[in-house]
């Protein structure tokens, strides 16, 4: 058992910070320190903001998306492209390709990819909700960005199949080589199907 070197309160604040993503318990002792030292500049507005976060985000009943409106800022934007509906595995997935900017676009959050092994199946996610959304009229393109996992894959071909006859187009993302890759670095997977999915110039 390590020695405590701080009093209860503060050892709760670091073991609640080494709980988010990419903070082990060293960093969460400095960031800890960090705010502790900035109480008036960043501890009591991050208090606020947490308070703000907890009483009024909700999940966007029409995509899935995460904001302090409902329906979200996304869907109610009516500057994005109704045509287009990108379907993600997770919130993360979303806020990745917004910051992307390539697409004003719409999304759909389907909560996971299916996971047979993981017991992961099609009524766990939000793909219903999707499809549904699919036979829009306005709707003419789903893309479906999954990651390029089996699972992902899987997920690609069960939506495609479902959408199959309808009168939207369903595309993926293309997989290959990375902005600044060099090929010699590349696993032989990304770089067959880069050479599959190769684009005339
Ligand atoms: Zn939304």
């Amino acid at each position: 058992m390590p020695k405590s070197t701080a009093g209860p309160e503060i050892e709760r604040l670091i073991l609640l910070l080494a709980r988010l993503p990419g903070l082990g318990p060293r960093s969460a002792r400095r960031a800890a320190l960090h705010l502790i030292k900035k109480r008036e500049q960043l501890m009591a507005p991050l208090q606020a903001a947490l308070q703000t976060a907890i009483e009024k985000i909700e999940v966007c009943k029409t995509c899935g998306n995460i904001d302090t409106q409902n329906p979200c800022t996304v869907c109610t934007d009516p500057k994005r492209d109704q045509s287009v509906i990108v379907a993600v595995a997770d919130v993360a997935d979303l806020w990745a390709l917004e910051r992307a900017a390539a697409l004003n676009v719409r999304y759909h959050v389907l909560g996971g990819t299916l996971s047979p092994l993981d017991g992961v199946g099609p009524q766990d996610l939000t793909i219903d909700a999707l499809i549904s959304r699919a036979h829009d009229p306005a709707v003419k393109e789903i893309i479906l960005a999954l990651n390029a996992t089996v699972d992902g894959q899987t997920t690609v071909h069960y939506i495609t199949d479902l959408l199959h006859g309808s009168n939207v187009a369903v595309t993926r993302l293309a997989h290959g080589v990375p902005v600044g890759g060099e090929l010699d670095y590349l696993d032989e997977g990304t770089l067959s199907q880069a050479l599959r999915s190769r684009t005339p110039i």
